[in-house]
């Protein structure tokens, strides 16, 4: 009965803010799976459905927040976890010292499509530049 509550009162929160149609809020609401390779208290890491290189995860905190443009200073210190996260993942996964790349695309020309910021740890190829 206690999780029913929440879970609805999670429901009418997502869907009074308007996040009910984000598709990382409802993968972190676990509405829609994905392949987890980290959770914590405030952020997911999954891989993406469409990788771009061997290792391509997002990095995607909780909270949501459209894209790089609708931060504020209170969020300062979960980007600093994000990026610290992404080096970690890369460690983990044999790339720290081979290199990786870190990414937030912002916007149409930069090529965002989920407006749910997320940081995209790309490695296991030479990796252009500039970038595409
Ligand atoms: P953006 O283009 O916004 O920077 O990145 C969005 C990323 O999310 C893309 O790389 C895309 O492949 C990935 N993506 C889109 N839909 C899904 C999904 O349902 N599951 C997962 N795991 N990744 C997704
Ligand atoms: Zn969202």
């Amino acid at each position: 009965m206690v999780s029913v509550a929440i879970c609805r009162e999670f429901r009418e929160r997502l869907s009074f803010s308007g996040m009910s149609d984000c598709l990382f809020c409802r993968i972190i609401a676990g509405q829609i799976p994905a392949a987890m390779v980290h959770q914590d208290d405030t952020l997911v890491a999954f891989k993406d459905i469409n990788p771009q290189a061997p290792l391509h995860l997002l990095i995607v905190p909780k909270k949501h927040i459209a894209s790089l443009n609708e931060l504020s200073p209170e969020d300062d210190a979960l980007i600093g976890t994000m990026m610290r996260r992404a080096a970690a993942l890369a460690k983990v996964h044999g790339y720290r010292d081979r290199g990786y790349r870190t990414v937030f695309n912002t916007n149409s020309e930069a090529g965002q499509t989920v407006f749910h910021i997320h940081l995209h740890l790309l490695a296991g190829r030479g990796l252009g530049w500039p970038p595409g």
